[in-house]
């Protein structure tokens, strides 16, 4: 905008040429005039400011017009104003999508100042460590999460660690956290900014479970393995130094064969579980034709149950009822004949010889599968029946390696079940003896259909 404002100019001229007369001529008219013009130029600026002001409150500016010195003036500043409120704006929106992200993130987040005091969390936070927005913003978190690892770990704010890229970590337990329900929190806090820090919290507790789970097991496998393995190795060495008779030698190799078997059925059992665990669910349109299971089941029972007695015929009083009529199963043929011969083997070895076992599938009216094995063994205490299923879970550790139980035949029928949309339901009654019962889902149920359609599954 161009500066045309003459009077402007002839005014503060001529102040200044009366100032310059009066100081060297010492004239006190000169006084005077520069005084007269000040004070219209005074009035004349004011007029000028007060109008600019009207046309900016009226928001008219005028375009490529001139509005003098002051209109520029007001222009410009209102330029920069619009400029800055923008750029507020945006830097507003920006931050609003970074807290929009930070909101979506798995991870708690919080934003500390310099002394701890908490300037923003995300729901997530809010969540681990039990935070309001409305009472906890501006709370020292020092208040807020009383742990001494939390305290040690806001004591390593040295300028040192302020300047390195390591996070500062610590692990933390959860504001829902109990001994019997735990939530454990990784909590890391990494500087940022002007002395801010910022904390990053993980759950971590079902890592750490399955963390603990393999150590557990990979302690339980090899303790497994190494028993029969230590007693192999002490028959080897008796055959080796003694010399021992004919039926001596025999009654070892009987014995190491026994412990070889054992070692056998484990890596057994552990290749079904791993293969359970590590392979997609079966197929929905493999149909196993449910009756030629069901004997295949009765067969091996039979069987079983005259091993476990050392006799020619069963032991036990056996009982098998299948009144499902001619239905198909949905599934693998091979884990589901793991699964209902596991329970059937398990009722036999927990049942002493002259003890009752009774193997029993129905079809309901709503359609489901019902397959159950029924005993009058030694039954389970009411504290271990939600355990039983865990891996190498055993109720009398020395009655399953009696009768050559691996402590994995529960776990791999649990797989089984869930493979199969299947649940497995447990009763018992100590001293008197056990259900364990699979219901498979109407979905999962079908009539027998014609021979050619059914597609050929071998049962081990
Ligand atoms: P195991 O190879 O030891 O039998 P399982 O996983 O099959 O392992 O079973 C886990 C535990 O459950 C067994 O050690 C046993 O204590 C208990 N159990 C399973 N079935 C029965 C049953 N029918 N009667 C009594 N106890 C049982």
């Amino acid at each position: 905008m161009a500066f045309n404002t003459p009077l402007w100019t002839w005014l503060l001229s001529l102040a200044a040429l009366g100032g310059l007369v009066g100081w060297l001529g010492g004239s006190e008219l000169a006084w005077i005039a520069v005084a007269v013009c000040s004070v219209i130029w005074g009035a004349w600026l004011r007029w000028q400011l007060g109008r600019s002001l009207a046309q900016a409150r009226a928001a008219q500016w005028a375009n490529g017009r001139s509005l003098g010195l002051s209109g520029e003036l007001f222009e410009r500043f209102h330029k920069a104003l619009r400029h800055e409120s923008a750029r507020a704006e945006s830097a507003h929106a920006q931050l609003d999508d970074l807290r929009a992200a930070l909101q979506a993130s798995p991870n708690g987040v919080l934003l500390l100042d310099a002394r701890g005091q908490i300037e923003w969390f995300n729901q997530t936070a809010a969540g681990l460590f039990g935070l309001e927005r409305e009472r906890d913003e501006g709370q020292w978190i020092g208040n807020l999460v009383r742990e001494p690892a939390w305290a040690q770990l806001w004591q390593q704010r040295t300028p040192a660690a302020q300047q390195g890229p390591q996070a500062l970590q610590a692990q933390l337990h959860g504001r829902a956290h109990s001994p019997g329900h735990p939530v454990l929190l990784k909590a890391q806090l990494h500087a940022y900014g002007d002395g801010r820090w910022l904390l990053l919290a993980t759950d971590v507790t079902a890592q750490q479970q399955a963390e603990a789970m393999r150590r557990d097991f990979v302690a339980n496998v090899s303790h497994e393995i190494r028993t029969p393995l230590t007693v192999l190795a002490g028959f080897v060495e008796t055959l080796q130094t003694l010399s021992l008779s004919e039926t001596e030698k025999n009654h070892y190799l009987d014995l190491m064969a026994q412990q070889a078997q054992r070692m056998q059925t484990l890596v057994h059992d552990l290749l079904t579980l791993s293969r359970l665990e590590g392979s997609p669910a079966p197929a929905l349109d493999q149909w196993v034709d449910f009756k030629s299971l069901f004997r295949q089941v009765q067969t091996d029972a039979q069987a079983l149950s005259a091993l476990l007695g050392h006799a020619a015929q069963p032991v036990h009083h056996l009982a098998f009822s299948c009144d499902t009529g001619d239905v198909e199963l949905a599934g693998s043929a091979t884990e589901l004949f793991s699964a209902l011969s596991n329970l059937v083997s398990n009722a036999l070895r927990y049942t002493a010889a002259g003890g009752h076992v009774h193997v029993q599938a129905q079809r309901k009216a709503s359609g489901v599968l019902e397959f159950a094995v029924i005993d009058t063994g030694v039954g389970i205490a009411p504290e271990h029946i939600s355990r039983l299923t865990e891996r190498f879970y055993r109720v009398d550790r020395s009655r399953s390696r009696e009768t050559g139980g691996t402590g994995l035949g529960l776990a791999i029928v649990k797989h089984v079940a869930q493979r199969h949309a299947a649940r497995l339901d447990i009763s018992s009654v100590l001293g008197q003896g056990s259900r364990f019962e699979l219901v498979f889902a109407a979905q999962r149920v079908r009539d027998a259909q014609s021979l050619a359609s059914i597609a050929p599954q071998t049962i081990p």
